[in-house]
């Protein structure tokens, strides 16, 4: 799910709130249900009485919704983290925060408040039903309201990651052995767990009598299942990449093309050496970089009559890493401003630059590769 998308609804405390465009199935198929459930417990009621009162509690179902991602979101600004957007989706709501709390037990507490905050609605909507006996209108819907808010409540407490109590897992986890890596590999493996257990009582459920509710409750837990593999994935990614700087995976052979040739002669060079960078001189100064991903924007019959520095990156548009730049922050970077190779230069500080290196996309991604084949061994410190 991108970000910002979907159709904007409002704004609370200073946070856009975001309607997807699956949430308008789980609204029309969540009030059909209520509506039909009050079908049956209320057969004296009128038509227009079971869907007005089913609209009504369906709204005020995805109102608690809301209410538990603010529950979140007010702790979260409380500890200076911004809160982007609130989504509503088919699988409930979404609030994205900026950037992962730094301590263990900011994660705890801004985990903790979206359930507490379901908990708090089920008990306010339980006090309605005692004000209201539940053959009204009033009280089917505080009724309705008060056990799907401690449902919530208490589905979100499971301890596996996405869900909060995977959240609160992987808070206590990271306090206790102070790893964060570790921690959310932890949760994401609960998580994973709790999924496939989420599935086989999905599946059960088909096979004994509630089809929808049963294939319902099998693709929520498909839906966790994803997103726990992706957050171990994450990690999987950083663990693999850290400790390790530009000098370890560049390559030292920086190959030099004069300015003056013509992309013919150009193309000629790379089928000749297979190399697919190349750094541009002219009378002995670097003046640019030249690779096959350029060579290719330019239509095959101009080659002839184009020549090298014409179509080259210019050195002033080129970006630049240090053999000490963390390999991350250099493949984020790679990835971001989505070039394929970097020069490795030294010495810029001290007034005499010089390139002693290529990184590439693919030499990153070889050593990843090589790293996670390698990952029980490298991992069992
Ligand atoms: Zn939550």
């Amino acid at each position: 799910m991108n970000r910002g998308s979907g159709l904007r609804i409002g704004k609370i405390l200073g946070i856009p709130i975001y309607l997807h465009s699956t949430w308008v199935f789980i609204f029309a198929a969540i009030t059909y249900m209520i509506a039909s459930q009050f079908k049956q417990e209320h057969p004296a009621w009128t038509d227009l009485q079971h869907w007005s009162v089913g609209v009504l509690t369906s709204l005020l179902f995805f109102a608690s919704v809301l209410f538990h991602e603010l529950g979140h979101s007010v702790v979260a600004q409380h500890y200076k983290i911004r809160v982007v957007s609130i989504t509503l989706f088919l699988f409930g709501g979404l609030a994205r925060i900026e950037r992962e709390p730094p301590k263990a037990i900011q994660e705890f507490n801004i985990a903790i408040a979206g359930p507490l905050a379901s908990g708090f609605l089920a008990g306010a909507f339980f006090g309605l039903t005692l004000l209201f006996p539940y053959s009204q209108s009033v009280g089917a819907l505080a009724t309705w309201l008060a056990r799907i808010n401690f449902t919530l409540a208490v589905f979100n407490l499971l301890p596996g990651f996405p869900l909060d109590g995977g959240r609160i897992f992987r808070a206590v986890v990271w306090g206790v052995t102070k790893n964060f890596d570790k921690a959310t590999r932890v949760a994401g493996a609960s998580g994973k767990l709790i999924a496939y257990a989420i599935i086989v009582f999905g599946a059960w459920s088909v096979f004994h009598g509630s089809v929808q509710g049963g294939l319902w409750t099998a693709f929520i837990g498909w839906f966790i299942l994803n997103a726990a593999q992706e957050s171990v994935a994450q990690v999987a990614v950083r663990e693999t990449l850290t400790g390790l700087s530009a000098a370890d995976v560049m390559s030292k052979e920086v190959p030099i093309v004069p300015g003056h040739i013509t992309l013919e002669e150009y193309s000629a060079e790379v089928l000749r050496t297979g190399l697919r960078v190349h750094l541009v001189v002219n009378d002995d100064r670097f003046v640019g970089m030249m690779n096959v991903h350029t060579l290719n924007s330019i239509p095959r019959e101009e080659w002839a009559h184009n020549s090298v520095q014409g179509v080259m990156i210019p050195r002033e548009k080129i970006l630049w890493t240090s053999p000490e730049e963390p390999l991350l922050r250099l493949l984020e970077r790679l990835l971001s401003a989505d070039v394929n190779q970097m020069p490795v230069v030294t010495g810029v500080s001290g007034g005499a630059p010089q390139i002693v290196g290529i990184v590439t996309r693919d030499s990153i991604l070889r050593v990843m590769q090589t790293r996670s084949e390698l990952g029980p061994l490298a991992t069992s410190r």
